[in-house]
């Protein structure tokens, strides 16, 4: 068994080769029937954002975030369903609009998670998703030591509006900054519901003069 099949082998495990919707087994974490499912509720959707005070200039987004869909992602991150991401990425991979959008990044960035939620949880939902996506799309690289979480905060789905603004202040850092500099960077996350929390990663992110920034989330709010 070489390396990659070994590795291959050990990923199966972890992550056994089922729908991620309804746990049949299939290769490509998604059965045809639920891939059915999600195109009836798919929008591929990309907002411009026209605002001087967002740091981005696209929100890309697949779903809105409800009904079977938001039961399915807050499973994706509350109920150890994790193995959920690789049936995600790979309905957002099949989608030739957002396939070629994708391919014209550099540079991917997960939202990231303090600590001590990684230590909770176990994973970080939008790490996940970043690094499926770049292991399918050779032009992309995932870069995780840019952006840093610096703080542990209240969790934003708990406060409103202003309360979120106030709360994600200065929570994240910029390191090795030269990494991004003239690059076209796609932010990820999980939801977007009223954009704080990537609005604060862009604007930290834009101090690495970067060529242009967009967020990618998997469902908008
Ligand atoms: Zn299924």
């Amino acid at each position: 068994m070489s390396i990659k099949n070994f590795y291959d082998w050990i990923l199966n495990l972890v992550y056994p080769p089922v729908c991620g919707i309804c746990g049949k087994f299939n290769q490509e974490f998604l059965c045809k029937k639920c891939q059915k499912m999600l195109e009836a509720e798919a929008k591929f959707n990309v907002d411009k954002v026209d605002n001087q005070e967002y740091f981005f200039e696209n929100h890309l987004y697949i779903f809105k975030y409800e009904g079977i869909i938001r039961k399915l992602i807050l499973n994706y991150k509350f109920n150890e369903k994790s193995y959920l991401y690789k049936t995600f990425v790979n309905f957002l991979l099949k989608n030739e609009k957002f396939f070629k959008i994708l391919k014209s990044y550099d540079t991917i960035i997960p939202v990231p998670v303090s600590s001590k939620r990684l230590n909770e949880r176990g994973y970080n939902q939008s790490e996940l998703l970043a690094n499926d996506i770049v292991k399918q799309i050779a032009e992309c690289e995932c870069v995780k030591d840019c952006l840093v979480k610096n703080k542990n905060i209240i969790e934003q789905s708990k406060l409103n509006k202003e309360q979120r603004q106030k709360n994600i202040q200065g929570v994240y850092i910029l390191k090795n900054k030269e990494k991004l500099i003239n690059k076209k960077i796609l932010l990820i996350d999980d939801i977007y519901t009223t954009g704080s929390t990537a609005n604060e990663c862009c604007k930290v992110l834009q101090k690495a003069k970067p060529k242009k920034i967009d967020v990618f989330t998997v469902a908008k709010d």
